[in-house]
């Protein structure tokens, strides 16, 4: 089976190492639009570097991107869509809108292909360890055949629904992290403004009601005012912008999530566009909670980063 990885970033790195591993029985090629990272991404792996998106995608079976966001893809599309044989298979990493997915789709099809829009949860550290979550839209039958190879770096692989389906679940996700988190960071707020310890009433709370994936990830980093790592503000800002222009185009009111996009902006003006988006504790600290001002060091900056 012949591979193309088209975007060498934190994400499309890793995936496309685990492919190039021998047990796979992939023969990978990648491109990133920065020459360097494909060259040194075939120096580490058994792999080629493709000189352009024509040259990578050419032979490919499956073709695999991950790139920033919608207008990266379509200028991946557009020059990959006169070189891509009938019947390859498009799996799309990126997130992107729901509605760039269905056209994308539309436009390998009228090559005879297919394209799966087929976002990931589970970070940097599930492309590493092979473990991503995968939320598939398409035609099923593409998806079916895909499924080998997305089981080399992927734990939980589901089919969703017809194209844009694997989006719109990524949303759905993201509408049900960003409220979780924003709560996470007032309720710590208010437990250190009044007095307690902390790491105490995390330790009790995670055994109660109030648990979560935020809090048991990412509860200490945010007592500490550790942001240096993980999912920046950026791209969570660029998640909840296509949630929120979806929800607009549905006409479905989502008042939690408008806010805390808000509060990201927040985080962004605090010099935070490249902190883990758990940063949100970082802004209740300065701007919501007049007592406790800054981070544990008392400098008046997030403890790594600033
Ligand atoms: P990244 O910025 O690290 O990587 C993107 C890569 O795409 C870069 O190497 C860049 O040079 C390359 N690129 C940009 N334009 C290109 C073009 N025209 N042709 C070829 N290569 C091009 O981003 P990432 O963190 O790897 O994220 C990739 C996607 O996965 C994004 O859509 C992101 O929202 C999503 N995602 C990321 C994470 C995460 O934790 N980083 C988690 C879930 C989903």
């Amino acid at each position: 089976m012949r591979v193309a990885v088209i975007g060498l970033g934190r994400m499309g790195w890793p995936i496309a190492g685990h492919l190039a591993h021998l047990e796979h029985g992939h023969e990978v090629k990648v491109f990133d639009i920065a020459n360097a990272a494909s060259t040194a991404w075939a120096d580490e792996h058994a792999g080629e570097a493709a000189e352009s998106v024509a040259d990578a995608v050419g032979q490919a079976d499956v073709i695999i991107s991950s790139l920033p966001a919608d207008k990266q893809m379509q200028v991946v599309v557009d020059e990959a869509l006169a070189h891509i044989g009938t019947g390859t298979i498009w799996l799309d990493h990126s997130t992107i809108s729901a509605t760039g997915a269905r056209r994308f789709a539309d436009e390998l099809s009228s090559r005879g292909a297919h394209f799966l829009d087929a976002p990931v949860s589970g970070g940097v550290d599930g492309a590493r360890n092979g473990s991503l979550t995968v939320m598939v839209g398409g035609d099923e039958d593409a998806f079916v055949r895909a499924e080998p190879t997305m089981a080399a770096y992927a734990g939980r692989v589901t089919h969703m629904g017809p194209s844009g389906a694997g989006q719109i679940t990524k949303m759905t996700n993201q509408i049900c992290v960003v409220g979780v988190a924003q709560a996470l960071a007032e309720g710590l707020d208010f437990a250190i403004n009044a007095g307690l310890d902390p790491e105490k009433v995390v330790h009790v709370m995670t055994q109660g009601s109030s648990t979560s994936w935020e809090m048991e990830n990412r509860a200490a980093q945010m007592i500490a005012g550790e942001y240096d790592f993980g999912f920046s503000t950026t791209l969570m800002r660029k998640d909840v912008g296509l949630v929120l222009d979806e929800a607009s185009a549905m006409n479905v009111s989502l008042p939690v999530t408008a806010l805390v996009a808000q509060f990201l902006a927040d985080v962004h003006a605090l010099g935070g566009a490249d902190w883990d988006w758990c940063s949100l504790m970082e802004r209740q600290r300065r701007l919501s909670s007049p007592g406790n001002r800054s981070a544990p060091d008392d400098s008046g900056e997030p403890s790594p980063a600033g």
